[in-house]
């Protein structure tokens, strides 16, 4: 059992509570958290105690809800400012990009996660590649296999291959990697496939997640069949109609526990039937940046009361897989919003918000929890507890400590 003060305690609970100069009793899982240190250090008198340093912070761990880590040997190899120049250089380079990240590569990125305080990934598995360094990793992964196939002729044969990669990782599955299906998205997913892998995530209960309106592009092709999308899928694929709309693609998903990616282009009422199924949206700002796809308004999805995780998407689309990076970028990119209160949203977005989506028993310190904490430093004293939240996000680049499940976990390299 351990005991350990610090001096800031974010309970990420849904009043943003901090408790000051508090602690935090676990094992595996969270025993107790109070500000009342004689209290916690009488009932807990064996606990190895442990004293953050001054200006410290302890947060629930970090949870990544979208991630692409088949992708991340790409650096300079993709083009960037439009979703349809980055898709064309996709096809054009998947194969080496594929090639050129390795066991090691992954594992790199894993570590690197792990150093900025992320604790549970979501990871998008196209190719399954990615197995069995997820297997490994200290982190907890809920696995997304994803389904992709939007030609009858082929469908069959590719739900085989989606079908196998989810046995196999089902066949791994353990406390740390969590099975779970992906649906790439509504242009590339044939309805006849997507409800033969929905109907699998209903009776084996599990989670899924899909892009949804990620660019203007998909909404032209998929509300009238026109627009870049157009010469895109005579060129690739010898089609000249979506294969879905998007109300049918969206209720497909009722009954199903999913995590939409992107949604930058869902109109209102995508939005309410997102609300209404009790899914989650995942906002990607850098990717949506490079990628030119606009920026989601997340004053709707406040207005809705339609919860939002911040995720990093993979290095396909993005220069890091730092979640405190991409909380910059978003405080930075969402200009219009309050500072102070789009900061604690921002937080709340990658600790409570994407632990409820992805089905984890964590993202909140309280009793009953996984004791996944995360322990870093303020560069100095704070003023106003006010500021707590966008100092966090502002000055964290790493972190000192991370404790998954009670643990001290460490990366090495
Ligand atoms: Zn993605």
């Amino acid at each position: 059992m351990k005991l350990l003060y610090a001096d800031y305690i974010l309970l990420m609970d849904e009043d943003f509570t901090v408790l000051k100069s508090g602690g935090v009793v676990f094992e595996k899982e969270i025993i107790e958290v109070s500000e009342d240190r004689e209290y916690l250090k009488d009932k807990f008198s064996e606990a190895e105690v442990i004293f953050a340093p001054s200006n410290s912070c302890v947060m629930p761990g970090l949870i990544n809800a979208h991630t692409h880590l088949e992708f991340s040997g790409n650096r300079t190899t993709l083009e960037y400012g439009s979703f349809l120049g980055w898709l064309d250089s996709v096809m054009e380079h998947r194969e080496e990009l594929v090639q050129a990240c390795e066991d090691s590569c992954m594992e790199l990125a894993l570590a690197k996660m792990l150093k900025s305080g992320i604790t549970s990934i979501g990871a998008i598995s196209s190719l399954g590649r990615d197995l069995a360094v997820c297997a490994k990793t200290p982190q907890k992964v809920v696995f997304f296999n994803e389904l992709i196939g939007s030609s009858p002729a082929t469908a069959d044969v590719l739900f085989a291959d989606f079908s196998q990669r989810l046995e196999n990782s089902q066949y791994r599955a353990s406390p740390t990697l969590i099975p779970a299906i992906g649906i790439h998205s509504t242009y590339s997913a044939h309805p006849i496939v997507i409800q033969k892998a929905l109907g699998l995530a209903k009776s084996q209960n599990l989670v899924v997640s899909a892009h949804f309106m990620e660019s203007k592009s998909e909404r032209r092709w998929i509300d009238d069949g026109k627009g870049e999308f157009q010469a895109f899928f005579k060129s690739y694929f010898n089609t000249e109609t979506p294969v879905s709309d998007a109300k049918r693609f969206l209720d497909s998903f009722k009954g199903v526990q999913t995590v939409f990616t992107h949604c930058v282009h869902a109109t209102d009422e995508e939005k309410q039937a997102i609300q209404a199924m009790g899914a989650t949206i995942a906002h990607c700002p850098v990717s949506n940046r490079l990628l030119g796809v606009g920026k989601l308004d997340l004053e709707s999805l406040k207005n809705l009361e339609l919860p939002f995780a911040i995720a990093t998407d993979g290095l396909s689309s993005n220069i890091s897989l730092s979640l405190f990076d991409e909380l910059r970028v978003a405080l930075m990119m969402h200009y219009d919003l309050d500072l102070r209160l789009l900061a604690k949203d921002l937080l709340k977005g990658v600790t409570k918000v994407p632990a409820q989506a992805l089905g984890l028993n964590s993202g909140e310190i309280q009793k009953g929890k996984d004791a996944d904490l995360i322990v870093f430093t303020l560069p100095e004293q704070l003023h106003s507890i006010e500021s707590l939240a966008y100092h966090i996000i502002l000055h964290t680049q790493e972190v000192e400590t991370v404790f998954i499940n009670g643990e001290k976990s460490r990366w090495n390299f």
